[in-house]
């Protein structure tokens, strides 16, 4: 597949705001906050999409989330807000999976 700005940011060819990483994940933050905190974990992996994990990705799946809630925990989150946008028609627009992890506001539902 192509390298994507997250793909390089994993492999540490582009700069960001790095919060957190390891062997298999890492977390920076959104260049375009939609939160107060808003942060990206990625997994190292370039998957480009969820619907493109298969079960050889079922712990990477889980790890990723429980980045997510370590990063959100770090960040001093009780309550927040864990999205992936999966395919051009539901809003990525990177194509490298990420996860948004929003916090410090309230959300409304449905999301828009
Ligand atoms: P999505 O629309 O779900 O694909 O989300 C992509 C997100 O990546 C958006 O919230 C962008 O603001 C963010 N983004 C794009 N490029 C960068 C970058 N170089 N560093 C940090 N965040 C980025």
């Amino acid at each position: 597949m192509t390298d994507t700005i997250f793909g390089k940011i994993a492999s540490g060819q582009a700069q960001a705001d790095i919060v957190y990483e390891d062997d298999r994940a890492l977390a920076f933050r959104d260049l375009n906050p939609q939160a107060p905190t808003h942060l990206l974990v990625i997994p190292r992996k370039p998957l480009a999409t969820l619907s493109e994990a298969d079960s050889d990705d079922q712990a990477l799946l889980g790890h990723l989330l429980l980045v997510a809630n370590r990063v959100a925990s770090e960040a001093g989150l009780e309550n927040y807000r864990v999205v992936v946008n999966n395919g051009a028609g539901a809003g990525q627009t990177v194509f490298h999976l990420h996860l948004h992890v929003l916090g410090g506001r309230n959300f409304s539902w449905p999301p828009g």
